[in-house]
């Protein structure tokens, strides 16, 4: 189903209170985009999402300009973040960024997510990488979460939290739940004793499955 401009605005907050319901993230924390006509519909800066309506949303080029002009909102302080996906990632319909409690944990360690568990291929490749350190809503974390999302779909921030994509608000929250869950399982094992990892050769034969299960 192809959504107008009103009914994406609605689907975006709605996606927004999930990942907030579903314990990915919390309070004001965090940021949801949707790819939208020549740029992308954006969650406000610092508003709960609940007490948003879909006017509240802001519609950005991809120059970071705001699209249809009169009374807006402030656009979230990682537009920069979201608008440098869409430009590199081309299949990216949707960009999700939290605050979640487990893929933060590692992200304040600067620790990535190596291949301990095959679904790590998800994201893209063998590992889940983490972005260097830069004060939020910056061009340095841009350009750090760029590099990290290289041939990958989602990456950790460090001392900060996560940023993924997809191809739409639907599979976009739906990998954010796979990558907190990794994480989270990732956390778990350590406190028992350092996973072994698969090797290059196992995760390639995983990545060649997902492409062909995907097909
Ligand atoms: P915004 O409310 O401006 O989207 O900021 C939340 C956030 O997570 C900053 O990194
Ligand atoms: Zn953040």
């Amino acid at each position: 189903m192809i959504l107008d401009g009103k009914d994406l605005r609605r689907k975006l907050l709605s996606t927004a209170r999930a990942m907030n319901a579903l314990g990915l993230n919390q309070a004001t924390s965090g940021n949801l985009s949707v790819r939208c006509g020549d740029g992308f519909l954006i969650t406000p800066s610092a508003l709960a999402y609940q007490d948003c309506t879909p006017e509240d949303v802001v519609w950005l080029d991809f120059s970071g300009q705001l699209i249809g002009g009169g009374e807006q909102r402030k656009p979230s302080s990682e537009w920069r973040m979201h608008r440098d996906i869409y430009r590199h990632h081309p299949k990216a319909g949707g960009i999700l960024h939290a605050h979640s409690p487990y893929c933060s944990v590692l992200a304040c360690l600067e620790r990535p997510i190596p291949p301990f568990h095959y679904m790590v291929a998800l994201a893209g490749g063998d590992s889940i990488r983490c972005a260097p350190y830069a004060t939020f809503g910056t061009q340095e974390l841009s350009n750090g979460v760029l590099e990290a999302l290289r041939d990958r779909c989602a990456a950790l921030l460090a001392h900060h939290g996560m940023i993924c994509c997809a191809v739409d608000l639907d599979r976009v929250l739906e990998l954010a739940i796979e990558v907190e869950n990794l994480a989270r399982v990732y956390v778990l094992a350590l406190q028992v004793a350092e996973p072994p990892l698969l090797s290059p050769r196992q995760m390639e034969e995983v990545l060649h499955r997902f492409r062909e299960y995907k097909a």
